[in-house]
């Protein structure tokens, strides 16, 4: 057993789930229960996404990528070079006037 993922939105991880078992990778999730019960209280119960086979912990990671599996690592804003609107980093180009990320 392997903890994959870890999010306070259980439907986010619900969703991963069934991704893996679409791809027929067995997984379960961890404190869903737990934490509608505390209700947020305590990020010990954050509902956490396990794969049962170690080895395919890999595949699984490859399997969530395209699905911002990394985004609770925190990419810095931007300033956008053409409009100078402020950016998530999650945003490739611009909301505002649709220039890519670093273009001047
Ligand atoms: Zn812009």
């Amino acid at each position: 057993m392997k903890e994959l993922y870890t999010n306070m939105d259980s439907s986010r991880i619900g969703l991963y789930k069934s991704i893996l078992d679409e791809a027929g990778i067995a997984s379960y999730i961890q404190n869903e229960n737990t934490a509608q019960l505390v209700n947020m209280i305590s990020p010990i119960f954050q509902p956490t996404l396990c794969i049962v086979d170690d080895d395919r912990y890999d595949e699984a990671v490859a399997l969530l990528k395209p699905l911002n599996y990394n985004e609770t690592s925190e990419l810095p804003d931007w300033a956008c070079a053409k409009c100078g609107k402020s950016n998530p980093g999650s945003f490739e180009v611009c909301w505002n006037c649709e220039s890519p990320d670093g273009v001047s």
